[in-house]
Parts: C-alpha cells; sequence; structure tokens
C-alpha cells in the first residue's frame, strides 16, 4: 500500500451521515462553508430526508 491520496476512488465521498451512516458525497452537498479547522459541509441525506453535516470517517 502507498499513502497516494489518489489511490482510493472515493474522492467525491465527504463523510457518513451521522444519523443512519448513508455516505454523502459531493452532490447530496447543499451548502460548502470555511472555518478555521477546514471546508465544511451541510448535506441533505437523501435516508433521512434531513440536513446533516456529513462525519468524516
Ligand atoms: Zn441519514
Amino acid at each position: 500500500m502507498t499513502s497516494d491520496e489518489n489511490a482510493n476512488a472515493n474522492t467525491d465521498s465527504l463523510g457518513d451521515c451521522p444519523h443512519c451512516e448513508t455516505m454523502l458525497s459531493r452532490r447530496h452537498v447543499l451548502v460548502e462553508y470555511e472555518t478555521a479547522a477546514g471546508q465544511k459541509h451541510y448535506a441533505e441525506c437523501p435516508q433521512c430526508q434531513d440536513v446533516v453535516r456529513p462525519q468524516p470517517e
């Protein structure tokens, strides 16, 4: 294994829904914003049909 960050095809994944663990990707994003800690997202979970903050693994 290498540490090549492009080795994983899941580059669209933002993390999982904190409620149902559905994987959220860029197409679910409603809002992107910057914080001191980096870029954050709000996404609409297709399972919960609610706006959530994806939880990175
Ligand atoms: Zn969900």
